[in-house]
């Protein structure tokens, strides 16, 4: 990825633990990479195709200056997330923020935090067969959507299909959903997990009947194996039912650890 930088920006600011530190203020100096394709705006040589520095400095400048955080981290998330937020070209950046006047009480140049945030691509499924399962999942697309930290949300056709699992239930709607994202796996099962819940989702029966379910498949370089997030989903490769719409979504994404496309992986289901 190309880089579009910001060097020493030095901002005037509040945050410490200090309630000195928070009515006297002090220099603080922030460096931001922004990581975006310029290839276009350089061919062109066109500023609406490429992210103003200019304005990026800006944001951070009232970022800092709006809030008064206790930890330079703190002011680092909000000002990394305002920048992904605002800057929709910008695909992911590190932001670091020093802190040379830090009260410390010892001779040193400089204290910094630096982070790295970006927008992530997720694969979800998502399924119901309880009640009127079509609004269930308009519900779920409609406050996935909604989420302030989730972007270019798309969703396949939906599908009816026969319940897995062995347990006697009505049929399955089915659907699969791309989306890009600014929360981490774990935030974002936590979000599904809510959105379940409010749609009546009772855990009853392993595999038994629900108003709706909602699985990560994949999220954008991470390979997860804890019990409470097993990121790809474990049993995909074995599901019509997931392969079939997602295949929709994006056929030639590569499983990280079978190393074959969706579409493969759905002709190869057993009939
Ligand atoms: P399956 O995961 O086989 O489709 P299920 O969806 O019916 O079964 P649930 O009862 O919805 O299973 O979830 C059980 C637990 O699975 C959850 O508490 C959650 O922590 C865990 N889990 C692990 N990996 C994932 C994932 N990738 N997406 C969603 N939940 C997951
Ligand atoms: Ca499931
Ligand atoms: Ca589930």
């Amino acid at each position: 990825m190309d880089e579009i930088r910001i060097e020493n920006l030095e901002i005037y600011a509040g945050h410490g633990v200090f309630e000195e530190e928070n009515r006297n203020g002090q220099p603080f100096f922030v460096n931001a990479t922004l990581y975006t394709d310029t290839r276009e705006a350089g061919q062109k040589d066109d500023l609406t195709l490429s992210t103003h520095y200019g304005e990026v400095s800006h944001l951070i400048h009232k970022c800092m200056r709006e809030k008064t955080f206790q930890l330079i981290e703190a002011a680092a998330e909000y000002a990394a997330e305002q920048v992904l937020l605002h800057f929709p070209l910008v695909k992911s950046l590190s932001l670091e923020i020093r802190k040379p006047c830090a009260p410390i009480g010892l001779p040193f140049e400089s204290v910094s935090v630096k982070i790295h945030r970006g927008f992530k691509k997720v694969y979800l499924s998502i399924g119901s067969n309880m009640g009127d399962k079509e609004q269930y999942l308009h519900e779920a697309v409609e406050k996935i959507k909604a989420h302030s930290f989730i972007k270019n949300v798309r969703v396949s056709e939906l599908l009816v299909t026969k319940p897995y699992g062995g347990v006697e239930q009505d049929d399955f709607l089915n659907g699969a959903i791309e989306l890009e994202t600014l929360l981490s796996p774990i935030e974002l099962l936590h979000f599904l997990q809510k959105t379940e819940l409010e749609a009546g989702r009772e855990r009853k029966i392993h595999w038994g009947p629900r108003t709706l379910d909602l699985d990560i498949l994949f999220y954008e370089g991470v390979i997860s194996q804890t019990k409470e997030l097993m990121i790809p989903h474990p049993d995909m490769q074995n599901r019509e039912f997931v392969l079939k719409p997602l295949a929709e979504l994006c056929p030639y994404y590569m499983h990280p650890l079978f190393h074959k496309s969706i579409k493969q992986m759905l002709e190869e289901l057993p009939r």
